[in-house]
């Protein structure tokens, strides 16, 4: 429990355990950052761990750990991409978040440098805003463009050529005169308007928002498909020089006026200091401008202007000795809590959003807020009334913070909140897993806020596939109130008569449609299973049940029993290899809601569902296997899948429904069941035997 105490407070050995929990941390969130462009943290968390991390580092340097994530930069390049090792590393920016910080910088540079205080006292500065992008290593060979890296991990980046070719801004041939081989050296980001209107296309087809500029940038240009790339219109600033095979300017200011002829686009509002002094001054300028500006800025980069002191002052670990990024602080807001809205997205999550009395926080309007989820709520005890504290960081959706403690007169606060344990959309039972966080509606197939994702995938390739049936159609016919559920799909042929006179509908596409919805009206159970969009139950969960079970009638009523906790339908669902205890939930929770049952024996009426192939007959077709006990030369998943090609239902327990059980070592209790309800047994041995001798 070392994570309470102030780095002051710990030992040797807790600042060893300290650094290694928060090297660990470091790591992951590394990870969801720059490998996944999601960030599980928002960057105030972040950046607070790395600053207790320094500081414990500081106090105990003896005790860091040996590899720590926390003295990398970036990540590993991603292995879809080709990997480039860069002539020059690409390092970080160390930050400081006031003038105490700035300064304490500059001391330690013009220590470095061994300055008189007179001579510190004139060095000059180059201060650019710092883009909330992603760094970028552009090559030119005789002027003309031939690669574009990413970050990656400082060293080695990712081979983006073909993507950042779909940048308007990036000069293919450099003007001038150019070096023989130059790598340049900027910043790729979207302006706040692309941002805003690529996460609500994300949204609109039910992916996960962007949660800030920068992640979107780098996941726009970190696509495998550079026609993805094209449709994000990406922009860029050049700022810095990687290797050059010329000698270039002697000052970052000339250098940056180099790369303005040579075409590149430079930040226009970067500007020379003449000494340090000017640095708050241009902080709180440029702090004034941000809400304004078409892009996202996360704070000020000061860069000593001379590149001889540069490159004498060097590197320190992971970032330049010469440079620093004084970064803006998370701007913050008190306002009132109206209400708190529970709010269905597509896949049923249940989400919580705070209605806010409208204030202006860093110059923009906020109205709304994220409560993240159902304990978030309750940790900070927040209630509809209440005066909270907001906070609006890198991270563009604003986030309460706090309540504000009610004075003395204040009126007496509202009840404490009860999150709802049944959709605000539909009615239906919303249903939370041990161990997740997200509440979710289980009315999938008739809620409002989810029926028309569920329909799109109720007609899509490996379910009910019917051809001239797409999401437009189904979105067309759900907005104009022809089909609600998927049974309507099947009594779409009343309404022939006026689709035929839509547009882009004519009598013969109308009659093919018809003819292919009719052809659907026999569907195997194992697609008919998958087809209802049940959570967790992909093709190959639906195989399983559909194989399990049989026929949707037994199917239906042994889900029905298994609602009960501890039956012997529940036990039985929940031991199908590859169900598992949170699958049984998810299957129980949407068989127990009434809605969805009146929805599948309507959809029943239509369809004749075949009884799932029982893998043509195999060997062990019809009989119910199950393995205990370590196997040595073959792994339970292939074990399973030997069994499965031969016809076999696979299960975990013993019962008086299995057949055949194959005993591994040590295979304990499962062995004693099997002898005492006289089932066969088969050695690993005996069951590689028997597998080879069915070929
Ligand atoms: P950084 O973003 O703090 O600074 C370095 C980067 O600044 C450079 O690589 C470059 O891309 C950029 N930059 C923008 N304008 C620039 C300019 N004019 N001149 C030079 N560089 C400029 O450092 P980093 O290592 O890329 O990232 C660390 C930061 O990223 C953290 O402080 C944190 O805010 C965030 N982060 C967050 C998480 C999370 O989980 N939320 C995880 C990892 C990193």
């Amino acid at each position: 429990m070392t994570e309470h105490l102030a780095p002051t407070e710990l030992d040797a050995a807790q600042a060893k355990a300290e650094l290694t929990r928060l090297a660990d941390l470091i790591g992951r969130y590394n990870t969801a950052y720059y490998t996944h462009d999601a960030p599980e943290v928002s960057d105030a968390e972040y950046d607070a761990l790395r600053k207790r991390y320094d500081a414990i580092v500081a106090l105990h340097p003896e005790s860091e750990p040996a590899e720590s994530a926390a003295q990398t930069v970036g990540a590993a390049p991603d292995n879809a991409f080709g990997k480039h090792r860069h002539l020059v590393p690409m390092l970080s920016l160390d930050n400081v978040f006031d003038q105490t910080e700035f300064e304490a910088f500059i001391s330690r540079a013009t220590r470095f440098l061994g300055l008189s205080e007179a001579d510190a006292q004139k060095l000059a500065f180059v201060a650019e805003p710092k883009i909330d992008g992603l760094s970028i290593s552009l090559t030119y060979e005789n002027g003309r463009f031939v690669r574009g890296t990413t970050r990656g991990d400082g060293t080695e980046g990712e081979d983006v050529t073909a993507n950042l070719l779909t940048l308007k801004d990036l000069p293919q041939q450099l003007e001038g005169h150019a070096p023989e081989l130059i790598e340049i050296r900027g910043e790729v980001f979207l302006s706040k308007e692309h941002f805003l209107a690529l996460n609500a296309a994300q949204e609109a087809i039910g992916r996960k928002p962007f949660a800030n500029p920068r992640n979107a940038a780098a996941g726009s240009l970190r696509q495998l498909d550079p026609r993805v790339t094209a449709r994000r219109p990406l922009s860029l600033f050049a700022y810095a020089m990687g290797f050059s095979s010329e000698k270039q300017a002697r000052s970052h200011w000339a250098y940056l006026e180099q790369l303005r002829a040579w075409g590149f686009p430079v930040n226009p509002l970067s500007r020379r200091l003449e000494a340090a002094s000017g640095a708050e001054a241009f902080f709180e300028e440029i702090g004034r401008a941000r809400a304004a500006l078409s892009y996202d800025i996360d704070g000020v980069v000061y860069k000593i202007d001379d590149l001889t002191l540069q490159e004498r002052l060097g590197f320190a670990g992971r970032a330049p000795r010469w440079a620093v990024a004084w970064k803006f602080p998370a701007e913050q807001a008190i306002t009132t809590l109206r209400a708190i809205e529970i709010q269905v997205g597509r896949t049923g999550a249940l989400t919580p959003v705070a209605h806010l009395d409208p204030v202006n926080v860093g110059g923009v309007l906020v109205m709304r807020a994220t409560l993240h989820n159902e304990d978030e709520i309750a940790r900070k005890d927040v209630r509809p009334g209440d005066t909270v504290q907001i906070q609006r960081a890198g991270d563009v959706i604003p986030q309460i913070l706090a309540v504000v403690p009610p004075g003395p007169d204040a009126p007496p606060r509202a009840e404490p909140f009860h999150f709802p344990d049944h959709c605000p959309a539909c009615g239906a039972l919303a249903v939370r897993p041990e161990g997740e966080a997200v509440r979710r509606c289980t009315g999938g197939l008739t809620c409002p806020a989810q029926i028309v994702e569920r329909l799109i995938h109720f007609v899509s390739r490996n379910a009910f596939d019917i051809e001239g049936l797409g999401e437009r159609s189904i979105r067309e016919f759900y907005e104009e109130g022809l089909i609600h559920t998927p049974a309507d799909i099947f009594r779409l042929h009343t309404h022939a008569e006026s689709i035929m006179k839509r547009d882009g509908w004519g009598e013969q596409s109308v009659r093919n449609l018809m003819q292919a919805i009719e052809a659907r009206r026999t569907i195997a159970f194992s697609r008919f299973i998958f087809a209802l969009g049940i959570r967790r139950i992909g093709e190959s969960n639906a195989r399983l049940l559909a194989r399990h079970y049989g026929t949707y009638e037994n199917w239906v009523a042994q889900l029905r029993k298994a609602a009960i906790i501890g039956s012997d339908e529940r036990l039985e669902l929940g031991s199908i290899t590859g169900i598992g205890s949170v699958i049984a939930d998810d299957l129980v929770a949407f068989m127990s809601e009434e809605h969805n049952l009146a929805t599948l024996e309507d959809l029943r009426s239509f369809l004749n569902i075949t009884e799932e192939e029982q893998t043509s007959g195999g060997p062990l077709a019809g009989k119910t296997v199950v393995f205990t006990g370590t196997l040595h030369t073959l792994t339970r998943q292939e074990a399973r899948a030997m069994a499965e090609r031969m016809g076999a239902k696979v299960s975990d327990s013993v019962s008086k429904k299995t057949d055949l059980v194959i005993l591994g070592e040590k295979a304990g209790s499962k062995a004693k069941k099997a002898a005492e309800l006289g089932i066969d047994t088969l050695d690993e041995a005996g069951w590689n035997d028997f597998c080879a001798s069915q070929g």
